[in-house]
This record gives structure tokens, sequence and C-alpha cells, in this order.
């Protein structure tokens, strides 16, 4: 057997190192800090806080970085405090028994290699922008906890993430912080001569290098690819500087060496994947890189492209998230190959070959080159990820296929699921234990399980909620004013956001980024009415949050009319705009929002993820009939607002606007504020009932993972 470089001793070594920085009795939160496994194991963030709350906070939860930096008084005194070490014990024990199950090969023929532009696993790893990330995060944990043989490949971003301040006047201002790569929970895999392990792909005229990082998500490696190496000039450098940068020579650039790059990385480290599953178009390069070794392979004449590619379709999966053909990026062919040229003489792939799958139209030479068309012509199977989704795909790739009736595109779905130990509270996860049976997240898909939320008391299923919506006043109250200080408000203002929120009162979210067509400006359609359903005894208050990508003016403006609003309505303190929305706010406003909305224009949510966060808390979805909502919805575990399609876009906003109020002031709120004897809402929580326990098993991860394994890569 040959030894792998795949980053194992790499990450052994690490451990060790940070475990002679620590007293004998600690030395176990070494490689508990270096898996991100202890971020949905029970008990581990309390382990890190237990130690200083505070100063893991300001260590953006990161272990490595909160252990290394922590003073020894402070660890010896840890190292001696019973409490601290029984804890210590259990999650390590819990870790250990995750770690040691062994991987269920599900017959893919080796790991699955799961190739997407960003990943949000925590907070302190910032390479991930939104949805996308998220799922692809939870892919990864969940298929730690399905012990599926699966690796990850992604860009270490070094300035990746994009921070959000809204000026004075409401704007969004954006800035980005450098990753300090050395106390990441991540290591440099190196080779058998010791070195980093380097792989290179050409681009533009030169020789782009990148070393690659290996981060552990439970059993589930991910492998992030990083150019800021010294032999790379500044240009290359900026290849992976940012995440969806605006340049678009650039972006080729990063997809190139996602996608190429992946692929070389993978054999440099000895692991051949059974299955390339590319979730979204940009790792689609990957195809070329495997269809080039095929070529190499054989003997006689060279096939084409298009051939090499069919002979390797057994190896592809497709995930398609983009419902609009706007958000498939295309190129003209001289910057395609101005930035892939060099890549494919290399690869010996004839540009005009490449050209022609990489258009819609193979035929069709003046039409621009994109990498969605590459993802579905390499892939044996194409999966949407809503059943709504798949007919918008289905209708949208047509010509691709050549099929006349939509119906004969071979676009199936699987619908997204979100990581139940991830989303959902510790609270309510403790709440649903006591009665689901131990070890319950593991089969979260099943339904009988969630017809054990019967049995749990309204007063108590009331009570996990009242706690969480106090969490995020409590965190609210923070944030605000933090962020009023750093916009540089008066005073007075500032205060204010003391009182913020009422703990007892009705709670709505809206978070998620802030693109057009996620329609946050319904919201601010009729200031009356708005002010109507919030200014009242019982009341209602909005906790809003999101970022506008830069070059998103539209966006921004809504965002800016949204805070002047609110000054002009006059209640400060129902209305509150969380800055630099990020996966720690997103667990917050999901564990303790009471109704979560979401007012995407139809047909564009592809699925949408957050409405199903809220949902595992015991949140209401009041939601479009588009995404997931569309076949979540049963007409009794939340509301919905209608889905169908409407090209008069302004009329459509405004009787959808008019929905959203009335089910806010004639359901929603009566609803909350109807009350038994004993201060609980029985109609609500019987509400809360079904919706736990009709979409907890379905739009969990455990089922996602499942159907994939199930229906796609099997
Ligand atoms: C879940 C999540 C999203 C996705 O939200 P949608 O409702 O799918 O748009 C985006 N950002 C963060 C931080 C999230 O946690």
């Amino acid at each position: 057997m040959t030894t792998r470089f795949d980053g194992t001793r790499d990450v052994q070594r690490a451990i060790e190192r940070l475990a002679r920085r620590l007293p004998e009795p600690l030395e176990e939160m070494a490689w508990i800090s270096y898996n991100y496994l202890w971020t949905w194991t029970p008990g581990g963030k309390d382990l890190f806080r237990r130690i200083d709350a505070y100063r893991f906070q300001l260590a953006d939860e990161n272990p490595v970085r909160f252990l290394t930096n922590l003073p020894e008084r402070d660890l010896l005194r840890a190292a001696t405090d019973e409490m601290t070490l029984a804890r210590l014990r259990e999650v390590a024990r819990s870790m250990e028994y995750e770690m040691q199950r062994p991987v269920e090969h599900r017959r893919t023929g080796g790991p699955v290699a799961y190739f997407c532009a960003e990943f949000a696993v925590h907070s302190s790893l910032p390479v991930y922008a939104g949805g996308l990330g998220v799922l692809a995060g939870d892919i990864l944990k969940e298929a730690s906890d399905q012990a599926l043989d699966l690796v990850g490949v992604g860009l270490l971003y070094r300035r990746g993430y994009l921070h959000q301040r809204m000026d004075l006047s409401g704007w969004q201002q954006e800035y980005w912080l450098e990753a300090n790569t050395d106390q990441l929970p991540a290591v440099r895999v190196r080779g058998a001569d010791g070195l980093p392990l380097k792989v290179t792909v050409p681009v533009w005229d030169g020789e782009l290098s990148a070393h690659v990082w290996r981060v552990d998500v439970g059993r589930t490696p991910l492998y992030l690819l990083d150019a800021e190496l010294a032999e790379n000039d500044a240009l290359e450098r900026w290849v992976t500087a940012r995440l969806y940068e605006g340049s678009r020579d650039i972006r080729l650039a990063q997809y190139a060496l996602l996608g190429i790059g992946g692929i070389r990385a993978l054999d440099a480290m000895g692991i051949t994947p059974g299955l390339i599953h590319l979730n979204e178009g940009h790792g689609a390069l990957a195809s070329l890189e495997v269809a080039s070794r095929r070529a190499k392979n054989s003997s006689g004449e060279r096939p084409s492209v298009a051939s090499l590619l069919s002979s390797e379709r057994d190896r592809f999966i497709f995930t398609t998230h983009t419902p609009v053909p706007a958000g498939n990026e295309t190129y003209d062919a001289g910057q395609f190959f101005s930035v892939l040229g060099g890549a494919l003489d290399e690869m010996q792939l004839p540009r005009e070959e490449v050209a022609a799958v990489s258009r819609v139209d193979p035929a069709a030479v003046g039409e621009p080159l994109g990498l969605s068309p590459l993802a579905l012509r390499c892939a044996r199977s194409t999966n949407a990820v809503s059943e709504r989704h798949a007919e918008v795909a289905r209708n949208m790739w047509r010509p691709l296929f050549d099929a006349t009736e939509a119906a004969d595109v071979p676009i199936t779905y699987v619908t997204n699921g979100v990581h139940l130990p991830t989303w959902m509270a510790p609270n309510m996860r403790a709440l649903l234990g006591a009665f689901f049976g131990p070890d319950w997240e593991r089969h979260a898909h099943d339904p009988g399980l969630w017809r054990h939320v019967d049995e749990i008391a309204d007063a108590d299923l009331w009570r996990a909620r009242c706690e969480s919506r106090l969490k995020l006043v409590e965190l609210i109250r923070r944030k605000a004013t933090v962020d009023r200080l750093a916009r540089g408000e008066d005073l007075g203002y500032v205060e204010a956001a003391l009182d913020a929120f009422d703990p007892t009162h009705l709670t709505v979210g809206f978070a998620r980024r802030l693109a057009t067509y996620k329609r946050l400006d319904l919201l601010l359609h009729d200031p009356g009415r708005l002010r109507a359903i919030i200014d009242h005894d019982q009341g209602t208050q909005f906790v809003i949050a999101g970022k506008a990508h830069p070059r998103d003016v539209e966006a921004k403006e809504v965002a800016r009319d949204l805070l002047r609003l609110k000054r002009d309505l006059d209640v400060p303190n129902r209305v509150v705009f969380l800055e630099d929305y990020d996966l720690r706010v997103a667990l917050r406003l999901v564990a303790g929002c009471d109704v979560w909305l979401n007012l995407p224009r139809p047909p564009l949510e592809a699925s949408g993820t957050s409405g199903m966060k809220s949902a595992l808390n015991g949140g209401l979805n009041l939601s479009v009939l588009d995404g997931w909502w569309a076949e979540g919805y049963n007409g009794q575990n939340g509301w919905a607002i209608d889905g169908t399609v409407d090209d008069d876009t302004r009329e459509k906003d405004r009787r959808d606007a008019a929905a959203l109020y009335d089910l806010l002031e004639h359901d929603v709120k009566p609803l909350f504020y109807s009350r038994d004897d004993h201060g609980v809402p029985v109609g609500w929580i019987a509400r809360v009932r079904e919706s736990l326990r009709t979409l907890g098993p379905m739009y969990c991860a455990s089922r996602m993972v499942s159907d994939y394994v199930e229906r796609v890569y099997r």
C-alpha cells in the first residue's frame, strides 16, 4: 500500500504542537480544537466558554487561536478545575466515539469529492458568503455523521469574508479582514519530502502555484487551495484573495484553480475519487482535467473532448442552484481563453472543442461560454435543489438537451436540508431528545420519531420558545449598541438600544443575502400598515440582517430605505437591522424568531434554507410558495403567500405586500397573543407542533444526504 500524503500526519503534528503548550490534564483539548466536530458535539462550545467566555468570543470562537493566546495562568487554572476536566472528558469521549465508527463505503469506488466555491463550516473559517456555502458546510458535517466517504474541495480565501458596516446615511460599507492562517484549525498538507504539497495550473500567461490546506470537519476532510505563495506574482496571489471577486478574469482563474487544481491536489495526495460532485458549476473545469488524463492514457488517435467527457460521465454529479439564466455566468471566447488558454494547451485539449462543450448549442460559434453547460454535459446526473426549482431548471436547460418538452430534460431534484445538530439550539435539542430517545439525531429523517412532538407539554414547548427569544433579545441589545456606536450615532440613541425589543413580543425575522429578488422591500410598501402592526401593546418587532453584494446598488438602496423608514416610523426599538450577518448571528436569529419571513419573487428562489433552520427551532414560516416552501407548506404548518409567476412585477409586489400585511395583522398576531389561563398561546403551539412534526424529518440534512446517497450517488 502506498502512503497517502493527505494531511493526516500534518494535522497530527499540529495537534502535538498545540498539546505541548497545554498543561497535561488539558492535552486532549488540542485534538478537539483541530476538528470542527466540537461545534456540533453537545457541550463542545461550553467547554471553551467555561475557561474564558470573553476571550473565546474575541478569538472568533476559534479554539486554536483561543488556546494559543490564552495566558498560562488561565490554562493552569482550568487544568485544576474539576468541572472543566469532567466536561473535557465527556466531549472527548463523544468525539472519539464519532470518529471511530467505521466508514460506510457505499459502493462509490472511492470517496465522493465534493467541489464547491464556498464552505460555511463555522464563523472562524471565513470562506463563505451565503446559502450555497452553508449548504456545502452542512453536507460535510452530515457526511461525517453518516460515516460517508466524502472529501470537500474548495479555496482558502485569505481575505474571504466581506464585513459590513452601515454608515450614518444607511449606506452599506464593506471591508475585508485578512485571515490569520497560522491560527486557524487548518494545516498545510506536506508531501513525502516534508515540503508543502504544491499544485500548479497555468493561468493567463503564467503558472499559478497553490498549496493545499486540510481542515477536519468531523470525519470529513476539507481541502482548500491557497495561492498566497511567494512565487506567485501579486495578481496570481489575488486569485485566492476574495470570494466572488468582482473581476471576471480573476473569477475565471479561481474556477481554474478550484476545478483543475482541485483534481491535481487530490491526485497529489493519493486520493482517487469514485465520484466528483460539482456543487454549482464553479468547479466544472475539473471535468476537463479528468478528460485530459483519459486522453493521455488512451492509445491511437485522440478522441474529441465531447467523447472524452461522455466516457467519464459516470464519475460526475452536478447540482445546480441558479434558477436565472443571468446567474449562470458566461464569457466571450476571448476572455475565456486569455485566462484558460494555457491550461487547455497543457491538457492538450483543442480550444474550439472546449468552446463547443461550454455552449448551450455547441454549433453556435458566437454564443458565449459558461461553466454550467460544461457541468450539465459532463455529469451523469444533474439535480436541482427543490421540486419547483427542478421544473424551472428543466425549462431553462431544454435547449441544451435538445428536448421539445421540459419533461424530457433529465434534471431531477434533491431538496436541500440543514444540519440539525448545527442549527437546532441546544435547549430545543435537549427538549426533543428527552422524548425522541438517545442518539436520535442520526435518525432525524424518520417521520415516526417526530410524532413524539405530540407528547411534549404545551407549556414546555412554549418555555423553550421563550428562552430562545430572550437569548435573541439579549444579542440584539448588545449588538445594536455596538453597531450604533460604530456608526457614530449620538449617545442617547446608542443607549436606547439597551431597551431594544421586548422578550415577550412577537418577533419576526428576515435575514439572508440582500439580493433584490428576495424582496425585503415588500415590508416597506405601506409604512402606515407596518406601523400599525408594530406599534401596539401586543406589538410585533422585526429583526433584519443581511449583506448586499458590494456591486448591488439596488440592494443597498433597499437597506438604506429600511433604516430611513425605521427612523420615520419613530419605532427605533421595534425594528432592528443587525449588521454583519454571519453564521453566528444566523444561529441566534433562526432560534429566537417566532416567525421567519421569506419573500422571494417567484420562481427565483431555488430552495432557501434559513426557513428550515427556523422550523427546526419551533419558528413558523411565513413565506412565498417558492423554493422549498412550495413543497413544505401544508396549510397548517405556517403561512403562505401566493407563489405564481407574474411578469408584471410591480403589481405582483403590491399584491404580495398586501398579503403579507394581512397575514401578520389578521392571522399571525391574533394567534400569538391569544393565551390560555397560564399565558400559553395554545393555538400557536399547535401550529409549532405541526411545523416540527412535518418539516423536521423532511428538511434536515440527514434526509438530504440520504437522498443523495440513494438517488444520486448510487
Ligand atoms: C442559512 C443561511 C443563509 C441562506 O439563507 P436563505 O434563506 O437560503 O437565503 C445565508 N447566510 C447565512 C449566514 C445562513 O446561515
